[in-house]
């Protein structure tokens, strides 16, 4: 046996694949994203405590000697054993190594892979059809992503797919709806555009929010950030039924049509969600970055075929 090996069974460290597993359910934990080990030691701690590791065990140091440069390396044990679990996991394409992702993102991170995703769904038993739903980054659908969000912005922009064919769910369609789904709510921080309304469920899963496509798919609306909205269901409803519209400059317009509805209607207590955004002047909450901003082909669209004047 090694002396690395003699050292883990003396302490009576986790095995390679238990740190492994623990790898994949921590990162599904934390977005399918954590930082480099030797970055971030705080997951490196917390990855500790699910073991539940003694001092001994976390303290631990692994001597090399260097023969030819005749230097001893010193380095944690629990570190290393970390290190090769997810060595392991990168060559079984379940996760991006740090190299890989720093192309995709600019930082180094191990992030989830699909396949990575979908293992980790099955320890936690959750069904994959759920994944459409999830917050949970994945290499593949970071580059899609990163596509929608680094494409020049087109001047005259066309929010319309080509005639559509047969809808069939292929799996790079629904990697495209994930990655649009994404791109639009990371873009909007998590908060819907008309009310800034922002939650998620208290296991932090899943996020009130919803990507809304301006010209929706029914009229061959593109899976474009130019044609996409972070909307709450409220917020989204409406939208998509014609009480609200945005002009061009992103100012809100509401409906005239609220003159003719019952006054108790569109209430929540106090609250009333439509007539509080008619009469003054309210824009959208817009994300960061003006190249990803709605496109005013599609929101005149909208403005044109959904509002109801
Ligand atoms: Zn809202």
């Amino acid at each position: 046996m090694s002396y690395e090996g003699q050292m883990l069974a003396q302490l009576d460290m986790p095995s390679r694949k238990e740190v492994e597993q623990a790898l994949l359910k921590i990162l599904f934990k934390h977005n399918g994203v954590i930082k480099e080990f030797s970055s971030g030691e705080e997951i490196v701690e917390e990855i500790a405590n699910e073991f539940g590791l003694n001092e001994n065990q976390r303290i631990a140091v692994l001597e090399r000697t260097y023969r030819k440069e005749n230097r001893i390396v010193k380095s944690l044990l629990w570190h290393r054993l970390l290190y090769r679990a997810a060595d392991s996991l990168a060559k079984e394409k379940l996760v991006s190594r740090p190299s890989s992702t720093l192309h995709l993102t600019n930082k180094k991170e191990w992030m989830l892979t699909e396949s990575g995703f979908d293992k980790a769904l099955d320890f936690l038993n959750i069904p994959k059809t759920q994944k459409e739903f999830l917050p949970i980054k994945s290499f593949e659908v970071q580059k899609i992503i990163k596509k929608l969000i680094e494409t020049p912005r087109p001047s005259n922009y066309n929010p319309f797919d080509k005639e559509k064919k047969v809808v069939r769910i292929t799996r790079e369609s629904a990697l495209r709806k994930r990655g649009f789904r994404q791109a639009i709510i990371e873009a909007y921080s998590y908060k819907c555009a008309f009310c800034g309304m922002k939650i998620h469920s208290p296991d932090y899963l899943w996020w009130e929010v919803e990507a809304a496509h301006i010209v929706p798919h029914s009229f061959k609306g593109k899976d474009d950030i130019w044609n996409g909205l972070a909307l709450c269901r409220l917020h989204h409803w409406a939208f998509d039924v014609g009480w609200f519209t945005i002009q061009d400059d992103f100012y809100i317009t509401v409906s005239p049509q609220i003159n003719s509805l019952p006054h108790d209607f569109g209430k929540m207590g106090d609250y009333d969600f439509i007539r509080i955004l008619s009469g003054k002047k309210t824009k959208i909450n817009l994300p960061n970055n003006k190249e990803i901003f709605p496109h005013q082909n599609s929101i005149r669209w909208h403005r044109e075929n959904k509002f109801c004047h």
